[in-house]
C-alpha cells in the first residue's frame, strides 16, 4: 500500500502510494476546488479535468460540499448513484456540462487514459460542527450526531472508491470570522468542546468502527494543535491509542495550528517545525508512515514542508488566485485580474532565472507576453493565448484561461517537489540547487543543512 522508496538527510522523501490498483509517487500535491460548494467557476473544473486527469494529479474532495453545504451549493452531486465511483460520477457529469456548452469552442482534450488519480475525501467537519451548533445543538446532541456520522462518512467513501480518508474530528476552529463572530452559541459550542479532548475520542471511534468495517480505504488521522508543540503530544497521543487499541490508521493529515507563524523568526522556520512536528516524532518510533499537508501547501511553503518530511500537500490558494479575477470585456468588470503564479522550477527541476516575484502570484496583465512555462497546459496555451482567451468575449474561453492558470500552478507545485528530492542526493547537490532560489530558500536550506551536519 505505501512504500517508503528513499528518505534524504533527516526530512525529504520519495514514497509510493499503491491502493485500488492505482499508484502514485510522492511529493506530490492534491488538486483541490470546493466541487458541490462553489459557483459556476467549479462546473468547469469538471468540464475541464481531463487537463488535471493527463498530468495524474491527486484530487481532493470535500465531504461537506458533496453531500451538505457551500456558499452556493450545486444541486448536480445529489446525482450520485449510492454505489456509482467518484471519478466516473464526474466524467459523466463532465459530458452534460459540455452538451451545455460549459466549455469552449474547439477545445482540444489532454489524453488521460491510463490509471485513475487518487482521490482523498476530507471531512469540511468544520463547517459541519458550525452548521449544527447554530442549529443550538447542545455539546452532547452534537457528539451524537458525530457518531452517526462516522458511519454516514465512510459509507460515503468506500461506496464512492475513494482512495484515502481523512478520519472525522471536530476541526475546531481557532479564529472566528465574519458572521461566526456574531454568533454566540456558536463561539460557545468551540470553547466547550476545546476544554477537553473530544477529538481523540472520536478519533478511537472511528479507528474501532474503521478495523471492524473491512473497508478498503485508507484512513489518515487528522492532527491538530493550537500550537506546533501540541500538535507533536497529539500525534504521540495517536500512537498511543493505536497501540491499545492494537490497530493503526494508514498515515496522518497534518492542520494548521492557531499560533501560526508568529512565534518563528520566518514562514520557512514555521513551516519546517510544523513538519517536523509530526515526522520527528514518528522518526523515533521507526514509523515511516505518510504525512499529508492539509491546507498548507501554498507555493511558499512547499520546499520546507518537503524537507521537513511531510509527503504530500494541497492548498485552496491556487484556485482563488486563478478564479478571483473577473472578465475584462463585460461592462461591469471591477477591474480584478486572475493571478498568475510565477514558477521557480521548471519540469525537469532546472531553476528559472532568478526574480523578486518568484513564488508569487502575478495579475495576469502584469505577466510579460513572451513568458515561457513549459508545463503541459502552459505548452499548449502560451502567456500570449491565455492572455487573448482571458479577454474573450466568449466566457467560455474565459473560463479556460483561469482553469489553465489553476493547473498551471498545481503542476508547479509537483514540480517543486520533485525538484527538491531529485537534488537532494548530496548536500553538495542541495546546496547548488538552491543557489538558483530565490534567496530566502537558499538561507533557510542552508541553515537546514548545518543542523543536519551537526547532528
Ligand atoms: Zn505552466
Amino acid at each position: 500500500m505505501f512504500q517508503l522508496n528513499k528518505k534524504y538527510f533527516d526530512g525529504a522523501r520519495e514514497c509510493n502510494f499503491s491502493i485500488h490498483g492505482k499508484t502514485l509517487e510522492t511529493p506530490i500535491p492534491f488538486a483541490i476546488s470546493n466541487i458541490g460548494g462553489g459557483a459556476g467557476s467549479i462546473d468547469r473544473f469538471v468540464s475541464y479535468i481531463d487537463m488535471i486527469l493527463s498530468q495524474r494529479i491527486p484530487i481532493l474532495f470535500n465531504f461537506y460540499y458533496l453531500t451538505r453545504g457551500g456558499t452556493f451549493k450545486v444541486d448536480w452531486v445529489k446525482r450520485i448513484a449510492s454505489d456509482e465511483d467518484m471519478l466516473d460520477f464526474i466524467l459523466k457529469q463532465r459530458e452534460i456540462f459540455r452538451k451545455k456548452g460549459w466549455i469552449a469552442d474547439g477545445y482540444k482534450e489532454f489524453d488521460f487514459t491510463g490509471d485513475k488519480p487518487i482521490i482523498l475525501l476530507d471531512t469540511g467537519s468544520g463547517n459541519i460542527v458550525r452548521d449544527l451548533a447554530v442549529q443550538g445543538l447542545t455539546i452532547e446532541g452534537l457528539i451524537s450526531e458525530f457518531d452517526k456520522l462516522i458511519d454516514e462518512y465512510f459509507m460515503f467513501g468506500e461506496s464512492h472508491n475513494f482512495d484515502i480518508l481523512v478520519s472525522l474530528d471536530y476541526a475546531l476552529k481557532q479564529t472566528f470570522r465574519g458572521k461566526e463572530k456574531e454568533n454566540p452559541r456558536y463561539i460557545e459550542t468551540i470553547e466547550k468542546l476545546r476544554k477537553v479532548n473530544y477529538n481523540l475520542n472520536l478519533l478511537v471511534k472511528s479507528l474501532r468502527k474503521y478495523s471492524d468495517g473491512n473497508f478498503s480505504f485508507m484512513l489518515f488521522a487528522p492532527v491538530h494543535g493550537a500550537t506546533v508543540k501540541e500538535i507533536s503530544r497529539n500525534c504521540e497521543a495517536i500512537l498511543e491509542i493505536e497501540a491499545k487499541e492494537g490497530t493503526k490508521f494508514g498515515g496522518f493529515a497534518l492542520a494548521l495550528p492557531e499560533e501560526g507563524q508568529r512565534n518563528y523568526d520566518s514562514p520557512e522556520e514555521f513551516f519546517y517545525n510544523l513538519g517536523r512536528s509530526i515526522r520527528s516524532v514518528l522518526d523515533r518510533h521507526h514509523d515511516n508512515r505518510p504525512v499529508h499537508g492539509l491546507g498548507i501547501g501554498a507555493a511558499d511553503n512547499i520546499i520546507p514542508l518537503v524537507l521537513a518530511g511531510v509527503d504530500s500537500y494541497d492548498s485552496n490558494t491556487p484556485w482563488r488566485r486563478a478564479m478571483d479575477g473577473s472578465n475584462p470585456s463585460n461592462s461591469d468588470f471591477s477591474g480584478s485580474y486572475s493571478k498568475f503564479l510565477l514558477p521557480i522550477v521548471h519540469e525537469d527541476g532546472t531553476p528559472y532565472p532568478k526574480s523578486d516575484d518568484a513564488l508569487k502570484y502575478v495579475r495576469l496583465p502584469d505577466i510579460t507576453d513572451s513568458f515561457e512555462c513549459d508545463c503541459a497546459p502552459c505548452k499548449r496555451y502560451p502567456m500570449k493565448t491565455i492572455k487573448k482567451l482571458y479577454h474573450s468575449i466568449d466566457k467560455e474561453e474565459f473560463y479556460l484561461a483561469k482553469m489553465v492558470m489553476y493547473v498551471h500552478a498545481i503542476l508547479q507545485a509537483k514540480s517543486i517537489g520533485s525538484a527538491l528530492v531529485k537534488h537532494s542526493n548530496s548536500i553538495e547537490e542541495l546546496e547548488s540547487f538552491t543557489e538558483g532560489l530565490p534567496p530566502k530558500y537558499r538561507a533557510f536550506v542552508n541553515r537546514i543543512l548545518l543542523q543536519s551536519q551537526l547532528m
